[in-house]
């Protein structure tokens, strides 16, 4: 059982703010009957008119791009500025799960199922996401142990995470590495790789739980699969 103000809304018909109108209005009908009240709450599979229309119920999309850097994840940009969406011309109206930084790329996904976008993000779900990290400076052994272990700063604390050194260059002072993360506090990677003295150079994305867009070139999406879906969930 949903509200019916969040039902209209999530069947694409119109925001929120408006169904709640068209209700208190007298416009919209439950199973045949008018429906005045705020809140009234109705189940998916009921019957819901506005002005003697029925309305189509949105099917739930999932969608995974490797969101390129270069654009926002946002739907829209104060800045004007590119957003992931322009990458996904579908009818449907989708939103990003969660947030990649403007300069970091990799796998995202998209959605109309808010259920399943706050279970994606969700501390509770514990779902591994893992970058790829550039970093402009060198990793010591005690960065190291840090990271796994948890690592505490003024701003946050952070849950241990797994660490896999792929390459260190002592000369220009770089590193590359996997870092695999089970929470996703606001600019983490970038913010614990601050903590520790380091900047990151580059950040991608290259998992999130089992899904990866080794498959999709920079700006490429497509539909998950059923079965992705579930074992996501
Ligand atoms: N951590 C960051 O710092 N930025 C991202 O975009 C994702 C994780």
């Amino acid at each position: 059982m949903e509200r019916l103000q969040k039902i209209i809304a999530q069947s694409g018909y119109c925001s929120r703010r408006k169904a709640e109108e068209l209700i208190l209005q007298g416009r919209v009908k439950v199973n045949g009957k008018t429906v005045d009240i705020l809140g009234t709450k109705v189940r998916a599979q009921d019957d819901i008119q506005i002005d003697g229309k029925r309305i189509e119920k949105e099917e739930k999309i999932y969608y995974v791009i490797n969101k390129p850097k270069g654009c926002v994840t946002t739907s829209k940009d104060q800045f004007n500025r590119k957003t992931v969406l322009d990458y996904i011309p579908v009818k449907e109206r989708i939103y990003p799960v969660g947030r990649l930084d403007y300069d970091t790329s990799g796998v995202l996904f998209l959605t109309n199922d808010g259920q399943f976008t706050n279970q994606m993000i969700h501390p509770r779900y514990h779902l591994p996401k893992t970058y790829l990290v550039n970093l402009q400076g060198l990793l010591s052994e005690q960065d190291i142990r840090n990271l796994r272990k948890g690592l505490h700063t003024k701003e946050a604390d952070y849950q241990p995470c797994r660490v896999h050194m792929l390459e260190t260059d002592p000369i220009l002072h770089r590193c590359r590495f996997e870092l695999t993360i089970y929470e996703g506090k606001n600019h983490q990677v970038k913010k614990m790789m601050e903590a520790l003295g380091h900047r990151v150079r580059r950040l991608h994305r290259t998992r999130f739980g089992f899904i990866s867009a080794d498959d999709l070139k920079p700006g490429e999406y497509r539909r998950l699969k059923p079965f992705e879906v579930k074992k996501l969930k």
